[in-house]
């Protein structure tokens, strides 16, 4: 069974109807935005004014934390004061870790409860034991006694109840069975799930959060299609956890959420960023006004025409890729130079868009500047729409030194190959051909195909998925070599369809001529779900259709040719493959983004500590607030620092805590000198130091 009705098509998944205070999730209702406050619960002043400031940006669902009974018990407090200032439709709450007794208290005055069945009166000790199926039923037993109260609680009152797992806390028992995977995000979640209904209450919403934008998405998918199996459709929450800031924090969010929501998953979201939470807010919107845009689409259809999850409107496209595992697309290898190769054991190669021929010299100085070291461009793209632009061409490359590896071509429909013959033979094996073929030109392909291989380049070809079952004899008799496949517009006609998915059929497709030619990802204004031109939108757009391709596993080049700047659009490029895992460029920070339980100031330590170690490449630092996520979330970083009192900071190398109650001052220099003495620590070059 697969988790979505369409991996081509946004079909939006039926839900049940659940209500939060006044606020329905699910069903027919739009997407809600939420964020949390991050003061402390028990300064009920400053909590009321940040759920305020929250309101006031368009935030739905306000959560705040509960860590303990005081804390719950000034949710009673904070609900009057916020319905006095006007927000008595505006839902709270209460964000819960470990003790049910906060949890009694808290549903009294809020309309929802978030658990977290990872650490809800269960065991957090990375205690390994095996447990026997008579082990594991006593504990389920006793889960049960621990759950049920809160539930019918609940139901009594009419709350709704979140379900909320995050890949960094999972109990003894789960970790133990199924291990640190989205498999036991799942069975964590179904646990407390079955309690509920057993109860026969059904106010469920259920998130599958974690920093990893793909164990997040294989997560959410396994556990709508457990739930299918089972015949539950509970509404979903979406988020990344531990983000971070800035850029990257707004890059993995989009895509982990974007991703699910392309394929119809998703009710409720929140962009998490090591930032003031009101930032959260215009971002999360933007996600969900694209996501919409697809279901408006979906609905804007002829009277009498069948709604898209209706069946005939969406064509049964279905592909071979195993959405729960993620495994690299296998492809053929393609040598442009002795240091770019395309190919599955290679980073996806970056192409940046030069503005048009006659700026080709002044994007290559751009390109050559000393700030993208870190960052080089591969491929330069540039348009050539006439014999004219080829002339030009030849001239500034003979007196520029382009500091790529390769020159992309992108020839208008009416340059024959001819035309083309004296610049193929000038520079071996640095030029690609990029060009679009109709759904009748297959002769044509064949000459390019002839052309390029007799001069040792290569050639990128655009065919429409729709018009490939047309190409598939001729793709058979040319073979793979020297070939890339790509796509630069969203093929029209289908139901709400999207580019990712298109780039999924040209996948399939592939697949089914028995190609395994290579795939570059393009990010164009008309792959867009729904563009406009702030900078927001197109990082967007690209952590959508990028990031989305990438963690299935999909992308041998990419370009995010929606950024005119050169040197914006690399940083970006390479921002978003960092965001994916597809290749890394900086050092990765998992920041939490601060809540009531926040043991120091969450956004000035991490930009200080960015500062002084955002250049170690391939290193992976947590910064957490506090250790309710701590040590689970920082599975596979390796170094954390971890608020442990207040003022005080705990040091960690993977999971191990290393150094307890550090004061605040001497933790920065002591985390330095631990990733010294782990032999990861290098001394930034020069052009580091200034940008810093
Ligand atoms: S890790 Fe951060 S966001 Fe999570 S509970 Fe602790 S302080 Fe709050």
């Amino acid at each position: 069974m697969s988790y979505c009705a369409s991996r081509f098509h946004t079909v939006r998944r039926r839900t049940v109807e659940v209500m939060v205070g006044a606020v329905g999730v699910g069903a027919h209702h739009p997407l809600r935005v939420q964020s949390m406050t991050t003061s402390d619960t028990q300064d009920v002043d400053a909590t009321v004014r940040q759920s305020i400031a929250l309101a006031e940006v368009g935030c739905e669902i306000v959560r705040i934390t509960a860590p303990n009974v005081p804390a719950a018990k000034c949710l009673r407090e904070i609900r009057e004061k916020f319905t006095a200032a006007g927000f008595g439709h505006i839902p709270l709450v209460a964000d819960i870790h470990f003790l049910p007794s906060a949890a009694m208290e808290a549903v009294e005055h809020v309309e929802k409860v978030r658990v977290n069945p990872g650490n809800y009166a269960d065991k957090k000790k990375f205690a390994v034991k095996e447990y026997t199926d008579a082990d594991y039923e006593q504990e389920l037993q006793r889960l049960h006694e621990a759950f049920s109260p809160l539930v019918k609680r609940a139901k009594e009152l009419g709350r709704a109840l979140r379900i909320g797992t995050n890949h960094g806390s999972l109990s003894d028992r789960i970790m133990n069975r199924y291990g640190d995977t989205p498999l036991g995000m799942v069975e964590s979640a179904l646990e407390f799930l079955r309690i509920a209904r057993s109860h026969d209450y059904h106010a469920l919403i259920l998130s599958m959060k974690a920093s990893n934008p793909k164990v997040m998405i294989q997560a959410y998918r396994l556990l709508v299609e457990r739930m299918t199996r089972e015949d539950m459709h509970y509404p979903l929450h979406l988020g990344v956890t531990e983000a971070g800031d800035g850029e990257d924090g707004r890059i993995k969010s989009a895509i982990g959420i974007g991703s699910l929501l392309l394929d119809g998953l998703g009710d409720t979201i929140r962009v998490s960023l090591t930032e003031d939470s009101v930032y959260e807010i215009p971002v999360a919107q933007a996600i969900a006004s694209k996501a919409m845009s697809r279901w408006d689409e979906g609905r804007a259809r002829p009277p009498g025409a069948p709604r898209p999850a209706d069946g005939p409107a969406v064509r049964p496209y279905q592909d071979a890729l195993d959405p729960y595992h993620f495994t690299r697309r296998e492809t053929t290898t393609l040598q442009f130079s002795d240091h770019c190769v395309v190919g599955p054991e290679q980073p996806p190669r970056v192409i940046v868009r030069a503005g048009s021929v006659a700026a080709l010299a002044e994007t290559a100085a751009q390109l050559a500047a000393p700030k993208l070291k870190d960052t080089p461009v591969e491929g330069l793209l540039v348009s050539i729409g006439s014999a004219g632009d080829l002339a030009t061409l030849c001239e500034v490359a003979a007196r520029t030194a382009l500091p790529v590896n390769f020159l992309a071509l992108e020839l208008a429909p009416g340059l024959s190959p001819e035309v083309l013959q004296p610049l193929l033979g000038l520079s071996q094996g640095r030029l690609l051909l990029v060009r679009k073929f109709a759904a009748t030109e297959t002769e044509t392909l064949t000459a390019f195909v002839s052309l390029v291989r007799r001069h040792g380049q290569f050639l990128s070809v655009e065919i429409a998925p729709e018009d490939f079952a047309g190409y598939v004899p001729a793709l058979r008799e040319l073979g793979d070599a020297q070939l890339i496949f790509t796509l630069s517009s969203e093929p029209g006609a289908s139901v709400a369809g999207h580019a990712t998915g298109a780039y999924r059929r040209l996948v399939e497709s592939l697949r089914a001529a028995g190609s395994r030619a290579p795939v570059w990802i393009r990010n164009t204004a008309t792959t867009a779900v729904q563009g406009d031109n702030s900078f927001l939108s197109k990082l967007l757009e690209a952590s959508f259709l990028t990031g989305a391709l990438l963690c299935d596993g999909v992308g041998d080049l990419v370009s995010i040719e929606t950024e005119a700047d050169a040197a914006r659009a690399t940083k970006l490029t390479y921002n978003v493959l960092q965001g994916a895992g597809a290749r890394i460029s900086k050092t990765e920070f998992v920041a939490c983004p601060s809540c009531g339980r926040t043991l120091f100031d969450l956004q000035t330590t991490t930009q200080r500590i960015r500062a002084q170690t955002g250049h170690l490449k391939g290193v992976k630092i947590a910064i957490m607030g506090c250790i309710v996520n701590g040590p689970g979330e920082m599975a596979d970083a390796d170094f954390g620092y971890v608020g442990g009192a207040p003022g005080k900071i705990n040091l960690y190398v993977g999971k191990q805590c290393v150094q307890y109650n550090l004061p605040q001052a001497e933790a920065d220099a002591r985390l330095i000198a631990l990733i010294r003495e782990h032999g990861k620590w290098v001394d930034p070059e020069p052009h580091h130091a200034a940008t810093a």
